[in-house]
């Protein structure tokens, strides 16, 4: 692997040279200034040991010092950030319109569905019934049963659902198993009193 035809700059090239230890650019005496080295970005002499090796650069180490490499990755960095948020904010204004669009839609789709529903649970007898049975479970001043009234089946109290013969008459409600309930609302109304 020693062709001069893949020779790297700053190494040894020919076997008589190449018989001593590896090649170790942080160990490695650069050709000229053995000492110090000059930093092309600050144009600062600093010992080699400012200098990160690179092993493809004739000297042995980088062009600028370590101080420099530090500021030049967080430019670069900062940089990036810049045109990242400068490429989303394009994005934000080439889009606004459809974007607009897009909100007020779904704000309107949903304040309907929000609306039926608030008039179902507060203008109608069914959901008013429903509500006010809810609320007085929920503060302790009505206890479920442990069972289905109309099948007597051992049932958890979150799956007993309240029915009521009568919306008008609210706190008047039977505790039932979903199979029962079901039962309740499938049958005419005749039988189901
Ligand atoms: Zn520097
Ligand atoms: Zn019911
Ligand atoms: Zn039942």
């Amino acid at each position: 692997m020693n062709h001069p035809k893949h020779a790297v700059a700053g190494r040894p090239t020919s076997l008589h040279e190449n018989s001593g230890p590896p090649f170790n650019p942080a160990t490695a005496e650069p050709k000229r200034s053995p000492k110090r080295l000059r930093c092309s970005r600050c144009i600062r002499l600093k010992p080699v040991t400012a200098f990160y090796p690179h092993r493809r650069i004739r000297r042995g180490y980088q062009h600028i010092c370590k101080v420099c490499s530090c500021q030049v990755q967080k430019d670069y960095h900062t940089n990036h950030i810049i045109q990242e948020r400068a490429r989303s904010y394009r994005y934000y204004e080439t889009h606004r319109e459809a974007r607009r669009a897009h909100a007020r839609k779904y704000q309107r789709e949903h304040a309907a569905a929000g609306r039926t529903r608030l008039y179902k649970r507060n203008e109608t007898p069914k959901g008013r019934a429903g509500q006010i049975v809810r609320d007085k479970v929920q503060r302790g001043l009505l206890q479920k049963p442990k069972r289905c009234t109309e099948c007597g089946k051992a049932v958890e109290a979150r799956k007993l659902e309240g029915h009521h013969p009568d919306y008008a008459k609210p706190l008047e409600v039977n505790w039932l198993c979903t199979i029962c309930h079901g039962k309740k609302h499938r049958l005419p109304l005749e039988d189901s009193a």
